[in-house]
């Protein structure tokens, strides 16, 4: 049976472990595939032009703004970031599924974007102790933790949105979780041809 592929949506506060279930996730299923960004932050170490990002400066993500190549865009820790609109669309009628690592304001956008073919979920910690605690042990600066926590919240006020919530306490869990999820989602007769 034909159908089309879904946008699975992943939404999380900083240091909830996101990165690391969305590579696992991508790794174990060859059908889905990682919607690449655009950003105006700069690369950090071992990240790769088209490979994690596309880097632009502010002047020319303003232009792909005003030339509407974006299917969504949003500013999260003072810093542009958008979801080109090229291939996501291809790739969807192609039934290609299609991983977004983006943030609440993005999910919001696409799924008014794309109504049928969003699922959406957010990816928690237990408490707001356990996200520092992570933070701390991942050696982030303080300055840094402080603005994470800052935007930890925000985020976290918008989780009621999402259609799951996953709390990452056992990677494996959250993992089986993340993959049940996908697999269900797959299944739906409203999104079959
Ligand atoms: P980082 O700079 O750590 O890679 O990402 C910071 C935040 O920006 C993360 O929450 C990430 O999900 C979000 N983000 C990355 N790309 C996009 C995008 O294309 N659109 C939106 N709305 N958020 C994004």
């Amino acid at each position: 049976m034909n159908r089309r592929g879904l946008c699975l949506v992943l939404a999380a506060p900083s240091g909830a472990g996101k990165t690391s279930l969305s590579r696992a996730l991508l790794a174990g299923d060859s059908r889905l595939s990682l919607s690449i960004s655009a950003t105006t932050r700069a690369p950090r170490d071992g990240e790769q032009e088209g490979v994690h990002y596309f880097f632009r400066t502010p002047e020319q993500f303003a232009g792909m703004v005003a030339a509407g190549e974006f299917l969504e865009y949003a500013t999260v820790f003072g810093r542009s970031y958008g979801t080109p609109r090229a291939h996501v669309g291809e790739m969807l009628a192609a039934g290609r599924d299609i991983l977004f690592d983006i943030d609440w304001q993005g999910f919001r956008q696409l799924r008014a974007a794309l109504p049928r073919d969003v699922v959406g979920v957010f990816i928690r910690t237990s408490s707001l102790e356990e996200l520092h605690r992570r933070l701390v042990a991942r050696g982030d600066d303080p300055a840094a933790i402080a603005m994470r926590m800052e935007e930890a919240e925000d985020e976290l006020a918008h989780q009621g949105e999402f259609d799951f919530i996953i709390e990452n306490n056992d990677f494996d869990t959250a993992l089986g979780d993340l993959s049940a999820i996908l697999r269900a989602a797959r299944l739906m007769a409203s999104r079959m041809a």
